[in-house]
């Protein structure tokens, strides 16, 4: 750690583990979690995310998008199971024997390659075969190209197919949505005949949080999620029924407090036109930060001495916010995201402010906005 962070993103781990047993909770005894900490754990940072939740919430099979963080996972000391749910460069393969990774199946030439490799190294790779149900993304079809892979597997002798897994398009869209209940049919009618190939699938699962939401008949063995325990059910509209809460405060400090008269302007291209008298304070965040334009320059909010004001541009490593009539010091906190006093500003407001998702919102944000676990 580098206690000299001009921005942090502040994590408290107790909620993140209250979430996940609410979650746990509203899914019943039967079905376990497997949390997705892709893209640094939606910013929530990698390796302290996974020690959470193999540490405190015990689970046994956390899943990453890429070998390139799975392999970080293992070189940060986490043990438990692990599957990537992503596409893998074929050049990459060896890493899940190197690292005792699981992988998506759902074509032929990995499975031989993978194979070869695992025999090579005298291991059997565990899979999961990805069902192509409507997403388009990765997966086999049900019926003949299903057949055929199952067919081919079962002459592997070094690959253990031990789940199947499919992803829906739509499911935050609404409860009940038609196209995920289309989905989750082919994903049965892929399930029944892998099972018919007489496989026996110790891992079944196909619901991220917006389905956990609303989709009870789909839990399977595991569901998928991570927006959940981070505090989001993720429908389009914001419902939410499990009572969730948020984990986290993003915030930066004040660097520059100054007057402004009006012709005058701020920031390069001379941004900001002032045309009233203004009080400004400048901010240790920017878009290097991987903080957003629309937000920063666009008049999105901020807390600073409790109240809410709105930032009035950004550079590359500072920004700016409007503190007219706000009494305020040199060196206090700006929060960007969480409470200040009886103000708050939500990851959900900023999603409807910059009309994008938090996971990519904060899947964005940068190292040097240093992670702090409580
Ligand atoms: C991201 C992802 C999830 C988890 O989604 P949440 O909305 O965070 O629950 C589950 N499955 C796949 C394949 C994913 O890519």
């Amino acid at each position: 750690m580098n206690n000299f962070y001009n921005s942090y993103f502040k994590v408290d781990t107790e909620k993140v583990v209250q979430n996940f047993y609410k979650v746990k909770e509203y899914i019943g005894p039967d079905t376990e979690i497997i949390p997705v900490i892709k893209g640094n754990c939606y910013g929530y940072g990698l390796v302290p995310m996974a020690k959470l939740f193999e540490e405190r919430c015990h689970v046994s099979l956390i899943a990453n998008a890429a070998m390139y963080e799975a392999v970080q996972l293992r070189q940060g000391g986490v043990k438990c199971d692990i599957l990537i749910i992503g596409g893998i460069p074929q050049h990459l393969l060896h890493g899940a024997i190197e690292y005792d990774l699981q992988v998506p199946l759902f074509e032929a030439e990995t499975a031989k390659r993978l194979n070869s490799l695992s025999a090579s190294a005298g291991k059997k790779t565990k899979v999961h075969i990805k069902l192509e149900t409507g997403m388009n993304r990765l997966g086999v079809r049900p019926g003949e190209d299903l057949s055929r892979l199952l067919e081919l597997v079962k002459s592997l002798e070094n690959l253990e197919v031990v789940g199947a897994y499919t992803h829906f398009a739509t499911s935050t869209a609404d409860y009940n949505d038609p196209f995920v209940l289309e989905q989750f049919a082919r994903f049965k009618e892929g399930v029944a005949q892998i099972e018919d190939a007489g496989i026996t699938l110790t891992y079944k699962h196909c619901c991220n949080s917006a389905a956990i939401a609303w989709f009870r008949e789909a839990y399977g063995t595991h569901v998928r999620s991570c927006s959940s325990i981070l505090g989001h059910m993720a429908m389009e509209d914001g419902r939410e029924p499990i009572g969730l809460e948020e984990p986290l405060e993003i915030g930066a400090y004040i660097t520059n407090i100054h007057s402004v008269s009006p012709g005058e302007t701020i920031g390069y291209s001379r941004f900001f036109k002032v045309e009233k008298p203004m009080k400004v304070a400048t901010l240790s965040i920017g878009f290097a930060d991987g903080f957003y334009l629309k937000w920063m320059r666009g008049g999105g909010p901020v807390l600073i001495s409790g109240v809410k004001t709105r930032f009035l541009g950004c550079c590359m490593d500072q920004s700016f916010a409007d503190v007219t009539g706000i009494p305020c010091s040199l060196g206090q906190k700006a929060i960007l995201i969480g409470r200040d006093g009886d103000q708050r500003i939500t990851t959900w407001d900023m999603e409807q402010f910059c009309g994008n998702t938090f996971e990519y919102l904060y899947g964005t944000i940068g190292s040097r906005v240093e992670r702090i676990y409580k």
